[in-house]
Formats: C-alpha cells, structure tokens, sequence
C-alpha cells in the first residue's frame, strides 16, 4: 500500500503525540507550527538567567500499574528523568495568618483538617477515606472511545464498578458538597480555586497520586519535558516546519486534502489533523462549513477554562522556610481587570528545580485567573504603552502582597516575567487565550466530543478542544487515540515502537 501521507497542524503535545504514533505505523507525517519552538502552551521561557515555567505543576502519569505510565514511556524514558513529588498540595495562608497544611499523605491530611474542623469529623473520615480508596483508580480507558465495541461497554463497568459510588459522592462541586459542614474554616480551606472547576473528585483524586508518587513535578521544567517529545519525532522521521502558521486547510468535494500556509504557500496530504485551536480550526482554518447545530451551539454556549495573567519572579533569595505552593488568602480583594477580582492567589515557589535559576536564586509564579481577554487584548493592539504599564501595575501589586505575607521579596526581584491572555494567544492561537480548552463541570460528565466534522472526509481534530477539562495528558492521548482511529480505518494493526 502507498504510503499516507499525513499533514498536522500545530507542534503542542496532541499534535507531537499524533505525528509520533502515526511514524511508529507507516504514515508520513509533517507537522507545521506557527511558533519557532515546540510544546504550544506546554512551554517555559528563559529570562536573564531565570528559566520561568508556564506550565505543569504535576505530570500524573509516573507509576508503572497505570495505563497512562506505559503509554508515555512509548515516547519518553520516564525513568531517565527526575521528578520533584510534593508532599503538600499546598499550604493556605489565611488572612489572619493562621496556615492550614494540605499534605497528601490522606492520613496527616486527616489529622491536619481535624485539628481545625473537629466538629466536621464523620465529613473528614469519609473525605480521606475515599482519597485512599482513589489511589488505586486508573481513569485512563483502554482505547479510544471510537473504537468501543458492546463488549467494551460492558467490561468498563467491572473497572469502574468499585468507584462508581465515590465517582457519584464527589460528583459536585466541592462548595456544593462542603456547604453543610459546619466548620466554615474547612469549607474554604477545601475550596482551592482550582479544583472549583471540576467535579470534586478530582480534588480526591490529585491528591491520591500525588500521595502515591503517580504525580510529580519534571525537573527542568515544561519545555524540556516536551522537547523529549519533539526529539522522539524526529528519531522516527517526522519532519517540522516551525514559523509556519497555517491559514487554511484545503477542501475538494468534502475531502480534506491539504493546506494553505500564511505565505500563500500550499501542501497536499491525504489526511490532515488539527492540533491546534478548535474554533480558529472550524470557523477560520475551514470557513465554518463543516457544522452542525451541536458543534455552534458548543462554541457559542458552553464554559470554557478561563486565561490568566502569569507573573514570574527571578528572585536573588532562597525560600528554605517557605512552602513551595501556597494559596494565599486576600484580605482586599486584588484587581486584575475589570472582570477578575481575585481573593486567593495559586503561588509556586521553585525551590524544587535547581536547574531553573542559579544557586541562591528562585523563581516564583502566580496564576491569576482572568476572564477578560478582550481587555488585555485591545489594550495591547490599541495603546502598547498602557498595555506594558497595566503588566506592570499588576505585577507590582502583587509584590507588594508578597512583601507584606512573606517579607523580603521586593529589594530581591531582579527580573519581572509578565505573560497576559494576549500572550497566550499570540503565541500558541488558543482561542480567548484559554489555558485549558473546555471547562469539565461539576456534576456532568461532559459529552463525548468527536474528532471528525461532519461531512468532511479525510479530517481529524484533536487537542484540548476535543478533551474537556484539557491538561498535557488528555493532549497526548487525543494523539495516540487518533492515531489508532485511522490505522483501524486502513485496517492496520496499531503499533507503538
Ligand atoms: C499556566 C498553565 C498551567 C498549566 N498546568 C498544567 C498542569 O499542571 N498539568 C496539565 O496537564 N496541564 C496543564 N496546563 C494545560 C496544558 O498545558 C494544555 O491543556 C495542553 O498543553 C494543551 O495541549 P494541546 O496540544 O492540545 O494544545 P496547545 O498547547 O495549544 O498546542 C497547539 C499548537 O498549535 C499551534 N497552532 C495554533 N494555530 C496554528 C496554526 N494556524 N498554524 C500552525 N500552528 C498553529 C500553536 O502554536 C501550538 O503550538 C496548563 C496550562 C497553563 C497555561
């Protein structure tokens, strides 16, 4: 048979993941990336000597009975790499500066939300109890969800049979399950900004692994994480061609069969993946022609993962008495825009990576949440100058409050790193500047969403914006999952080496 040949758009990790697995079957793929570096939103940067990281705080993929362990080892040499375990979710410093610990070990935690919250007791028990119970849980399915046959249905209920009753306990929101505990103190200490996103099982379920050394934090950072990935294409024959934005992906009757680049440029392929933004894909890259009503209404309707403002600091001190993560409580709320006034504050303090910064130096990083991507956005094409001094005012503001909670912070900031929403968007395309695609909802479990269009042949979507919920591995999944779609559709069987 002819070789396929495949054309990916977008370098992030779906799209490295994709090019990967369809090298290890025959296919001959190319991927073209706007950006000059791989890893998409996966990425750190290097600033006067400080290697800032945009990304993971874990990577859960790290021990050997989980599926998701053996699938990553088909592109990277875990075992060659050093992983930084937290042994704290995070410290919350409260406002009156009293700190709760949040350790993963479930029986430490269990001690910990005691001491503060004794008349919550049977709440607590159940709490850790049902953290123990998730450490064994692989969520990962055996293949993609496409390719399920009746007999898969059925078996999945043996899985996921002995967690179906904690999956359902912890299906809501943790503010909707803590909002008859007595203690308000443990109410918002379990109510960690991040988590409010999803279902509360996730909360359960993070810190199980990062308790059982599933998660840990890549030492060198993000970037250097996925460059493993971009090398491993290249060893399998992969071919990239950075700083080359696609504008179009060409169509003749309703087959996909190429693409045009910014430059005018075109290529032909038999089959194209998009890696990239989901609606920059459907209704710019394919004019909106390939929609129904779901596919609109998703993208006009449905919660997304908000942008952020991120401010790193290279700071010429070492933090030996601070925790690494903090969520810092606010008592004046802090003005991000007009839209995102902020009462918490999700800070990491990368005392754990010493490659990041020189010997009695460290960086620092705060996400601060943002709706208002317009506002950012504008800004910066309208008045530049406005745009850098607002960076500024918030990264100043924020020093300000380190200054007050940790103290001896601002005669030690050598370098300010500001990244905004316009900057997620310049330089990885996501849409709004999300930083994880599609929000997953407490108490849903999102719709399955599919990789194809409708009526067109030849295409294929993957990414954060067919995976709800978005994260590195949901990413690499989408990859190796489309991957195995369409060697069953060429009737090839699947390999991985
Ligand atoms: C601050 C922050 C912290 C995070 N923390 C974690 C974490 O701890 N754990 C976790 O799992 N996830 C985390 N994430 C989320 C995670 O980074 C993303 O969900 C994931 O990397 C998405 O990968 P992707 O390949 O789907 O998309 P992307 O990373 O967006 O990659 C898409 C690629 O396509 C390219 N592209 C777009 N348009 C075009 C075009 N027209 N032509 C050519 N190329 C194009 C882009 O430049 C980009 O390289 C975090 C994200 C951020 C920003």
């Amino acid at each position: 048979m002819k070789t396929k040949k495949v054309i990916i758009i977008g370098a992030g990790v779906a799209g490295l993941s994709a090019g990967c697995y369809l090298q290890m079957n025959g296919y001959q793929t190319e991927i073209f990336e706007a950006h000059n570096i791989p890893g998409g939103l996966c990425t750190s940067w290097k600033t006067d000597g400080y290697m800032f990281d945009g990304c993971l705080h874990s990577f859960g993929a790290l021990k050997p009975e989980y599926r998701l362990n053996l699938w990553w080892k088909e592109l990277i040499d875990l075992d060659k790499m050093d992983f930084y375990y937290h042994d704290e979710l995070c410290q919350v410093f409260l406002e009156d500066g009293r700190i709760v610990h949040l350790y993963t070990d479930p029986d430490k935690l269990e001690r910990e939300l005691k001491s503060i919250a004794s008349e919550d007791d049977k709440f607590i028990e159940g709490f850790i109890k049902d953290i123990k119970h998730f450490t064994k849980y692989d969520m990962q399915l055996a293949k993609p969800l496409e390719l399920w046959t009746p007999l898969d249905y059925f078996l999945s209920q043996f899985r996921t049979g002995p967690y179906v009753r904690q999956l359902s306990r912890w299906q809501k929101s943790m503010t909707e399950i803590t909002k008859n505990c007595q203690s308000p103190l443990l109410r918002r200490v379990l109510n960690q900004d991040f988590f409010s996103h999803y279902p509360a099982y996730f909360f359960l379920l993070s810190i199980g692994e990062l308790h059982n050394c599933n998660a840990g934090y890549p030492i060198g950072g993000s970037l250097r994480f996925v460059l493993q990935i971009e090398n491993k294409y290249k060893e399998l024959g992969g071919k990239i061609h950075y700083s080359s934005k696609v504008d179009k992906i060409n169509v003749e009757g309703r087959q996909a069969v190429g693409i045009t680049l910014e430059t005018g440029e075109t290529r032909h392929a038999n089959l194209v993946i998009s890696a990239a933004d989901g609606h920059a894909t459907i209704f710019k890259m394919l004019a909106g022609e390939f929609v129904d009503k779901k596919i609109k209404q998703r993208y006009e309707e449905y919660p997304m993962w908000p942008s952020a403002v991120l401010v790193s600091l290279g700071l010429k001190r070492t933090f030996e008495s601070e925790p690494a993560q903090i969520d810092l409580r606010l008592t004046d709320p802090f003005t991000i825009d007009d839209e995102s006034i902020l009462t918490s504050l999700p800070i990491t303090i990368y005392k754990f990576d010493p490659t990041l910064a020189d010997e009695g130096k460290t960086c620092l990083r705060v996400i601060l949440k943002t709706t208002n991507y317009r506002y950012w956005h504008d800004l910066r094409m309208n008045d530049p100058e406005r745009y850098k001094q607002e960076k500024m005012r918030v990264a100043q503001d924020f020093i300000e409050i380190l200054e007050q909670r940790l103290g001896n912070i601002k005669d030690q900031v050598e370098v300010i790193d500001v990244s905004t929403p316009a900057t997620f968007m310049r330089y990885t395309h996501n849409w709004k500047g999300s930083i994880q695609g599609w929000d997953w909802l407490p108490g849903l479990i999102p719709d399955t969403m599919q990789k194809t269009l409708p009526m067109l042949k030849n295409f294929y979507m993957i990414g954060q914006w067919v995976s709800p919920g978005g994260g590195v591995s949901s990413a690499f999944v989408s990859g190796r999952d489309v991957s195995r779609i369409i060697c069953k559709k060429d009737r090839k069987k699947f390999q991985t080496v």
